[in-house]
């Protein structure tokens, strides 16, 4: 059995993997190596053909497969190695199991940062009841068919999940010559951005129907129809307003899950809610030789968030490797009311930097104040004109009051006007 030794060794190269490696190369460790399944680096953003990446991080509007282009350019000048056709396995004390063409393979690592990303909701999360015909696709699943298969996945179509990926399939899917006739969201509001209903619904005319669900697909070889109906407060379907969509294609765009499975493996402790490893703001984990960062800690919305937070996990992963990341007293970060999580989940109380919350808020709303406080002390405050359950939030606590923080710090979102 081969067995590598490197500073710092990154799962996933994705465009957090990337960032990630880049930046513990800058902070000085020596053998940075990237494992990665696939053939090649960019992660899910090599299907993304649309633009709209690198708003913030560039100030260009890119597509998916440039933005990742960048990052690993960035990667390779900062002399990161790159492992491709790998998969790690399993994660155990400072070690790494990976396996590929020439058979198992172990890392060993003075810390390694978890970037695996994450993968979409199905049928079988759901439970949808009803016939097993062909036709029915995860967002993600057709949008890597017709953009890097040149697959047409159907010509009449209904979607299940007002999520990101969702829309931007309704709009690639009507460019393509395909009918979608209606995005189906359960909740009263939109889960993703009002920017993608805006340019991917709005612009094409494709219907949304708010506060409705799927409760029938049927079909014996291919999809024929699927059944909806509104829902009520309960979200239980109102059943004599159920109505058929004939149809050929059902795409689901219902929720992303963190990759942990390899986290599992090394025993990490993951969140209830974001499913993610649970972090201080170093992006460190249960375990302090781990890290972790992007999609496999919690969804993001935006690419550029996920590089900039990813990049720190690097940085730090790369101290700690150097013995040289700071270890003081964390204090846990409370969703407190209106709020549904906060990540990290603890703050060190090392002055040597500011520290970043995100959070996602439970319900739209409009001029929204958002809060952080901790022993009855304001750190951090900001008014939004509106805020979604779809936009990722952040509150920045000055680096002075990080340093004098003796107490939990919890995070509230007060809505002028709630618009659920
Ligand atoms: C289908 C889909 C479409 C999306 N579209 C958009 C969009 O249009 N715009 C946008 O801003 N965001 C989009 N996102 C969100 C996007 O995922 C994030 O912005 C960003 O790409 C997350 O980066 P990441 O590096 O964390 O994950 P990923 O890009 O998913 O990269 C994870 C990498 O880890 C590798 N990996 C996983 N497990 C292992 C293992 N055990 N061993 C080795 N390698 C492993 C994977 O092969 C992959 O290359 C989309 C997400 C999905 C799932």
């Amino acid at each position: 059995m081969k067995t590598i030794e490197c500073d710092v060794v990154v799962v996933g190269a994705g465009p957090a993997g990337l960032a990630a490696a880049e930046a513990a190369r800058l902070a000085g460790a020596e053998r940075v190596l990237i494992v990665e399944r696939d053939t090649r680096a960019g992660g899910i953003l090599q299907q993304c053909i649309h633009p709209g990446f690198g708003l913030k991080m560039f100030g260009e509007e890119l597509t998916g497969p440039e933005y990742a282009g960048r990052y690993q350019e960035r990667a390779d000048k900062a002399g990161v190695e790159l492992m491709t056709c790998t998969t790690a396995l399993e994660l155990r004390d400072r070690e790494l199991v990976c396996a590929n063409s020439d058979g198992i393979l172990n890392v060993r690592f003075g810390a390694l940062v978890l970037a695996m990303g994450c993968r979409e909701r199905t049928r079988a999360n759901l439970v949808i009841p009803g016939a097993r015909p062909s036709g029915i696709y995860t967002a993600g699943t057709a949008q890597k068919l017709i953009n890097l298969y040149g697959d047409k996945v159907g010509r009449e179509i209904v979607i299940l999940g007002s999520g990101d990926i969702g829309m931007i399939m309704a709009r690639r899917l009507t460019l393509e010559g395909a009918h979608v006739k209606a995005v189906v969201e359960l909740l009263p509001f939109l889960a993703g951005l009002t920017r993608n209903k805006v340019q991917c619904l709005d612009d094409f005319g494709i219907p949304l129907l708010l506060s409705h669900t799927v409760i029938d697909i049927d079909g014996v070889d291919r999809l024929t129809s699927v059944t909806i109906a509104p829902v009520d407060e309960k979200r239980r379907p109102i059943l004599d307003k159920a109505e058929k969509i004939p149809c050929d294609t059902l795409l689901l765009s219902v929720g992303l899950i963190p990759e942990n499975e390899l986290s599992r493996t090394g025993g990490i402790a993951l969140s209830p809610i974001t499913r993610g490893p649970l972090v201080n703001q170093f992006k460190q984990t249960s375990n302090p030789a781990v890290f972790a960062c992007g999609n496999v800690l919690h969804v993001n919305d935006l690419v550029d968030h996920v590089s900039v937070e990813s990049a720190e996990a690097g940085r730090c992963a790369a101290l700690f490797a150097a013995n040289r990341l700071p270890s003081a007293s964390a204090f846990s970060t409370v969703a407190g009311p209106g709020i549904r999580y906060v990540c990290p989940q603890t703050v060190v109380a090392d002055g040597g930097a500011d520290v970043t919350l995100f959070f996602r808020t439970l319900v739209p709303g409009r001029r929204t104040v958002l809060r952080c406080v901790s022993g009855g002390k304001e750190l951090a405050r900001k008014t939004c004109i509106r805020t979604s359950p779809g936009t990722m939030e952040s509150l920045v606590i000055p680096k002075d009051a990080v340093a004098a923080l003796n107490d939990s710090i919890e995070v509230s979102c007060e809505h002028g006007e709630v618009l659920a």
